[in-house]
């Protein structure tokens, strides 16, 4: 059988041929360690400095706010431990949202066992945290307020600059996870006026393993790894040379080609939800008509099993809306938190496109996906 059409770039992408060209001399031949004073140590170095100039210019920032790590999970976990560390004499009360992925969850949850009070802010139904419940949530003591710039499931962009605005006016840091938002809309850490930001390599076309943090010029943050003083003291460790120049080729391939790729693939998007509107005209959109990434459609099939619905059509590589734990399906947190019922959760699915994506492949996954669809109904 020929390899299922991929349609789960929000899970991960390939990488870009440019990306795996631009990485492959220094897996090959310049192996040099970066900290070293001679010409191998210097060329690492020098790629590293390139790689960062190029994050920040995909970023509106600094290369010197920029902080490579290990992936978008460390990013995060650097932010909000890192700043609760450094603030933890300032006050211990920190806002986030109710539809986090668990990389942002996970530590704030670690942090209210040591004491910190997390306030997690509710969203409507399209997925949106409202601004006047961030501006009730804030108190003196809020040190931090962090909410991710789009999600991960359905699709919905959060206005993260007014966020930040509100977070500042009552003296407080913010933090945005924008592991799904950058390379894939534009992501201006300045215009936005975040103090720290999260990016993760392979959601733009770099290899897993990478990612990294902005952190704004003089934002207090303490580091969460301990040893050498690579990355500004903030992540010691020898630095992974090849995947960091592949997150600069990846970020410099984003800033010239985004326009371009967000035009045709939101263009392919539409089309998907057409062709399916068109042969299951009960299906549901879920995330924000607009706002929302123009990659994702997160629809559900009402009455029908999304994972059931995957399964009758093994031509199609996508997720669906429900997590799968011992002992049964769950509904997910992010479509509970949007007050999504549990026929209507259960029968979510969510196609993600990426610049792969052709129009044949768009056109043979909606005729599959309703035929699965209509045969399971007449079961
Ligand atoms: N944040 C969001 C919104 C994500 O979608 C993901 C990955 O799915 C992550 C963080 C974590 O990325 P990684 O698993 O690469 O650390």
């Amino acid at each position: 059988m020929a390899d299922p059409i991929y349609l789960d770039y929000n899970a991960t992408t390939p990488v870009a041929p440019e990306v795996v060209e631009a990485m492959l001399p220094f897996l090959r031949e310049h192996f040099g360690n970066p900290s070293s004073a001679h010409p191998y140590g210097a060329r690492a170095a020098k790629a590293i400095a390139q790689a960062r100039r190029e994050l920040a210019g995909l970023l509106g920032a600094q290369s010197e706010e920029i902080v490579f790590t290990g992936c978008a999970t460390e990013a995060n976990n650097l932010a909000l431990r890192g700043v609760a560390q450094a603030l933890r004499h300032k006050g211990r009360h920190i806002v986030t949202s109710s539809i986090e992925h668990p990389s942002v969850a996970t530590p704030l949850q670690w942090l209210r066992s040591e004491g910190w009070d997390v306030t997690a802010l509710p969203v409507d139904k399209f997925g949106c945290v409202l601004p006047e419940n961030l501006k009730r949530a804030l108190r003196d003591d809020t040190v931090l307020v962090s909410i991710m710039h789009a999600n991960n499931e359905v699709g919905t962009i959060e206005p993260i600059a007014e966020f930040a605005a509100i977070a500042h006016a009552r003296g407080a840091l913010f933090h945005a996870d924008a592991a799904q938002s950058v390379g894939k809309i534009p992501v201006d850490a300045g215009a936005l006026g975040v103090d720290l930001l999260t990016v993760a390599g392979h959601k733009l076309y770099a290899p897993k393993g990478i990612g990294a943090l902005y952190v704004r010029r003089g934002t207090p943050l303490h580091p969460v790894l301990m040893g050498a003083g690579q990355e500004g003291g903030l992540r010691p460790g020898t630095e992974n040379v090849p995947h960091i120049v592949a997150l600069g080729a990846a970020a410099d391939l984003a800033r010239r080609r985004l326009p371009e790729f967000a035009h045709r693939v939101r263009a392919l998007r539409d089309r998907l939800h057409a062709r399916l509107t068109e042969g299951f005209p009960e299906l549901q959109l879920h995330g924000h008509p607009q706002h929302r990434l123009p990659n994702t459609l997160h629809v559900s099939f009402p009455g029908l099993d999304g994972r059931r619905l995957l399964d009758e059509a093994p031509e199609i590589a996508a997720s669906v809306g429900s997590a799968c734990h011992e002992g049964g399906e769950a509904v997910s947190g992010v479509l509970a938190a949007m007050a999504l019922s549990d026929s209507e959760a259960r029968g979510a699915v969510r196609l993600s496109l990426g610049i792969p994506t052709k129009e044949d492949d768009i056109d043979r996954a909606a005729a599959l996906l309703i035929r699965a669809a209509r045969g399971l109904q007449r079961r």
